[in-house]
């Protein structure tokens, strides 16, 4: 993806400078790059040369405060190209993240880039942009955002909240990105080690360490991955949850905002009580659920239906 072309063209800076004997690198930077630990560089760049084709990338920006200022549109085909002029929806899908993201949590977010999911099925991404977790790019596909009309059956807000649950979860205050899976007593996402208070090691610690073994177990194998699912179904929120701890916490975070607190006691509504018993997150639940007029009593579950990635895998190569 875009993210990985950059480091690529950055890769190839590096070798025509450095003696030729990185064949090491060059190996290692023709295996797929694990999204987790893609790490953009603090400012883009300023060429206008990268191809999104591929990956469908559109319009980058850079969030300054509650606002957005376009940093670089990328070179797109023609069928991309009204997504590109586009701008107002750029501004609208915006405005939504705008209105789930409270500006004291803004602050860990510095890129917004505007993509087409209609190649890879994406319909959003956090990925780091400091290798220390304090600063994040989220990602929206544009033409997902709009089908069937904007935000229908609240999806873009589904996935708004989905990808700031992982940004709550993996940021600086949260993970060490310093640490080594070997120096980790805790929980690794693969973007550090979770801090021992951390939210997602009290889920990984309350609901996956039992069953951390068969889990590892699975691999790639998407049949495997099924069977895991149907086994442990009563633990999780949707399907999706299943894919690893850190989509568990996404899914479960999801669920915590839009819904009514889980008043029956499976497995799976245990987790989202977990998220209760922080303040920090119940006010910010309130906050977001102020802002999205979730709080008007039992339209809540009808106005964010829980989106159709719930009930499916995300593709193998995805970021967070
Ligand atoms: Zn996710």
């Amino acid at each position: 993806m875009l993210l990985q072309k950059r480091l690529k063209s950055l890769l190839i800076v590096l070798l025509s400078l450095l003696i030729l004997n990185s064949f090491t690198a060059c190996e290692k930077d023709d295996d797929p790059v694990e999204p987790d630990k893609i790490v953009t560089p603090d400012k883009p760049k300023e060429d206008n040369t990268e191809q999104s084709d591929e990956d469908g990338s559109i319009t980058l920006y850079s969030i300054e405060g509650s606002d957005i200022k376009k940093l670089k549109d990328y070179k797109v085909s023609d069928n991309l190209l009204e997504l590109q002029k586009d701008t107002k929806k750029h501004q609208e899908i915006w405005g939504l993240i705008g209105q789930i993201i409270p500006n004291s949590y803004m602050t860990f977010f510095n890129e917004y880039l505007v993509f087409s999911g209609e190649g890879n099925g994406t319909a959003g991404y956090v990925v780091q942009t400091k290798e220390d977790l304090s600063k994040w790019q989220v990602g929206i596909a544009m033409d997902f955002a709009y089908d069937g009309g904007f935000n229908k059956d609240g999806e873009l807000s589904y996935t708004i909240i989905h990808e700031f649950g992982h940004v709550i979860s993996l940021n600086d205050t949260q993970v060490d990105a310093k640490k080594t899976e070997n120096d980790c007593q805790s929980y690794f996402p693969g973007e550090g080690c979770a801090k021992e208070t951390s939210y997602i090691n009290a889920l990984y610690q309350n609901h996956w360490k039992d069953i951390d073994d068969e889990f590892q177990a699975i691999g790639d194998d998407e049949s495997k991955k099924e069977a895991f699912y149907e086994k442990y179904q009563d633990r999780f929120v949707t399907q999706y949850a299943s894919t690893n701890p850190a989509e568990d916490f996404a899914e479960v975070f999801t669920h915590f905002v839009i819904f009514d607190k889980p008043t029956e006691d499976s497995h799976a509504n245990k987790k989202v009580q977990l998220l209760y018993k922080y303040p920090e997150l119940t006010d910010l639940r309130n906050e977001i659920r102020k802002s999205l007029k979730l709080d008007t009593k039992s339209k809540s579950a009808r106005t964010i239906k829980v989106w159709k990635r719930g009930s499916t895998f995300g593709k193998k190569g995805e970021k967070r």
